[in-house]
């Protein structure tokens, strides 16, 4: 039978790897636990370049490919508005075996199976897997993603999704500008289909003639109808008289934008989007786990440390360096930001973002990259209201009125849980 181990992480994502490699790299004999783990991640992910954390083991800013200096937002027909901050795509495959390769070097453990159940003990932790394996640990990370099982939550349901479907394509034509990367092209009606919500355009070019581009609901319901903004999709680019010539790869994306958060007292700890780390107004998260990974990795480092045989207080530490009162504070007012966007029109969108994107750019930069604090983002909400038109005042109020209980549930988090 296998040894004990300090930490034993389920999930082979881009959080379970990151927060792996910075325990394994501690001394904490830390175990990896996925049917898969060794696979390179299908999704592919992007994120603004001063999101990254400093890192010497890697070089972030060469994992950026490609990488713009500015991003266009596109609200109005005639002019976009220009977003002065660097913007990438990390290339997936280079930073997977990156991580992968420190993890092994470090003396990370896998097994290859998916966890079934947990046990808490006094000492420690029990994991079954479908691997015919028992695992025996200290502490239990679920790095499992949006689905987990293994946390428990604070009531509520999710009540926005990110709905995208896009796809990196041989095109004819450009679709979007091909020295800056397109973060929202809200232009044109919308449609009348199964799915309520605008969608925007989100594209930008890999190479010559080879693009990725993307038609993104930026929250609504959980209508899964991935044809649908398919649709939109090739009706956009028809109008704008792009052939694609070669499909090369598509991607359906389903985020859960803002899950009820993970009880803080728990004996499993949660990382990534098993710990509702994605950020709700704009579904990001990788950069947000590579800053709090080695955060995270120290503490239960100490922890484990000075409560010897009782890691309940380490996990419990390690929470709270991921969900402080702050944050959780926070999080509540972004909810009610999420949930007051899901409702919007596509007029009523475009004038939102004119005026959020009014404010000055550390306000806006800060409210996307959560390092705002709670006053922070009172202050970025009620800029932007200060600069909205009465109209959208009144569509805002009533999204509000329409959404009693979730409004005051966020309202009453962010001031005074
Ligand atoms: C299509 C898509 C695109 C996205 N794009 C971006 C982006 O550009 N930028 C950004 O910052 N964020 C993006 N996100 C949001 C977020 O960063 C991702 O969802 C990210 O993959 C979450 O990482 P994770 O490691 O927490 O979970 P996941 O990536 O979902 O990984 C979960 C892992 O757990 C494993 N697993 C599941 N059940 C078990 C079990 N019982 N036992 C063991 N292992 C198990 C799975 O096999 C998988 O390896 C995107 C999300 C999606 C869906």
């Amino acid at each position: 039978m296998r040894q004990p181990v300090d930490i034993v992480i389920a999930g082979s994502g881009p959080s379970a790897l990151l927060l792996g490699v910075h325990c394994a790299e501690r001394g904490l004999r830390t175990l990896i636990a996925a049917p898969d783990p060794e696979t390179v991640w299908v999704n592919q992910y992007a994120c603004w370049r001063d999101e990254l954390p400093v890192d010497g083991a890697i070089s972030w800013g060469e994992l950026l490919v490609p990488e713009f200096s500015s991003a266009l937002v596109w609200l109005e027909e005639d002019a976009p508005r220009v977003l002065e901050r660097g913007y990438g795509r990390l290339e997936g495959t280079r930073l997977h075996a990156m991580l992968w390769d420190r993890f092994v070097r470090a003396g990370g453990q896998t097994c290859h199976g998916r966890v079934l159940a947990v046990e808490h003990l006094a000492t420690g932790i029990r994991a079954e897997t479908d691997a015919a394996e028992l695992i025996r640990g200290a502490v239990f990370v679920d790095a499992t993603g949006h689905q987990s099982r293994f946390i428990r939550r604070q009531p509520g349901d999710v009540t926005g999704y990110q709905l995208a479907y896009g796809i990196l394509a041989d095109v004819e034509g450009e679709p979007a500008s091909s020295d800056r990367m397109t973060l929202m092209d809200y232009r044109g009606e919308t449609p009348r289909d199964d799915i309520p919500n605008p969608s925007f355009l989100y594209a930008f070019q890999r190479e010559s003639g080879l693009w990725f581009m993307e038609e993104t609901v930026l929250v609504g319901p959980n209508a899964t109808s991935f044809g649908t903004l398919k649709s939109r999709l090739e009706n956009r680019l028809e109008r704008q008289g792009v052939k694609v010539r070669r499909v090369l790869e598509q991607e359906h994306c389903l985020i859960p934008m803002n899950p009820p958060l993970p009880r803080v007292r728990q004996r499993s700890l949660g990382f990534g989007g098993a710990a509702s780390m994605v950020h709700p107004a704009s579904g990001y998260m990788v950069a947000h786990s590579a800053s709090l990974a080695p955060e995270v990795a120290e503490c239960l480092l100490v922890g484990l440390g000075s409560y010897k045989g009782e890691p309940r207080e380490a996990v419990r530490e390690a929470w709270n360096v991921i969900w402080p009162r702050t944050a959780r504070q926070s999080h509540a007012l972004y909810r009610l930001g999420s949930t007051i966007l899901s409702e919007f029109d596509a007029p009523t969108i475009r004038a939102f973002f004119q005026a959020f994107f009014e404010q000055p750019g550390d306000r806006w930069r800060g409210y996307l990259s959560r390092t705002l604090g709670v006053s922070g983002v009172m202050a970025s909400m009620w800029g932007t209201f200060g600069e909205l038109r009465p109209g959208v005042r009144k569509a805002m109020f009533a999204a509000l009125a329409r959404n009693p209980m979730e409004s005051w549930q966020s309202i009453r988090g962010g001031l005074v849980e």
